[in-house]
């Protein structure tokens, strides 16, 4: 999947749009309704779940990257606090609850993935029963180290956990 999708109807009259330079890059334009469209980015949020020391990772059971880690996360929809997307996107993969405890990072676009935006934050269990669903089909939680983590699904997923561990206390 394409991360920039073709826009290609105006939303709002579904004319054919049409290319034009405006403010810094060419854009796309309605000649209908005289009036750039711009694109939406796709924001998607996400919870770095600690357990004493560990962090939770689900097993992506779809396409893209099926097969591989990250941590529970989807799409903000449009009328949605983000915070209560990545809780709800917790709840839904991993039937656990969190508690947001703060950002952990805001994160951009990558090649193939498919947001535009991920804001990442940390979170503790504060309730419910670890069992994956909805679209993945393993989760479970990790020690930090390197050695130990499975196949990560995205480049987010690996900046978060790497700003993640560099934020534990070190260990003897
Ligand atoms: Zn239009």
């Amino acid at each position: 999947m394409s991360r920039i999708l073709e826009l290609n109807y105006c939303p709002r009259c579904g004319h054919a749009l049409e290319d034009r330079e405006a403010f810094g890059r060419v854009r796309r334009f309605c000649p209908a309704c005289d009036r750039i469209v711009f694109r939406d980015l796709k924001v998607a949020a996400g919870v770095l779940v600690e357990h004493e020391g560990q962090v939770l990772l689900v097993r992506r059971a779809v396409n893209p990257r099926k097969g591989t880690w990250s941590f529970p996360a989807g799409f903000v929809e449009f009328d949605e606090d983000p915070a209560e997307a990545a809780v709800r996107e917790c709840r839904e993969e991993t039937g656990l609850e969190v508690e947001i405890t703060g950002l952990l990072d805001v994160i951009g676009p990558e090649p193939d993935g498919a947001a535009s935006i991920v804001i990442v934050y940390r979170a503790r269990p504060v309730g419910g029963e670890l069992q994956a669903a909805d679209d993945v089909d393993r989760a479970a939680f990790f020690a930090p180290g390197e050695d130990v983590l499975p196949p990560l699904a995205f480049r987010a997923t690996r900046v978060a956990l790497d700003k993640w561990r560099d934020s534990q206390p070190r260990r003897v």
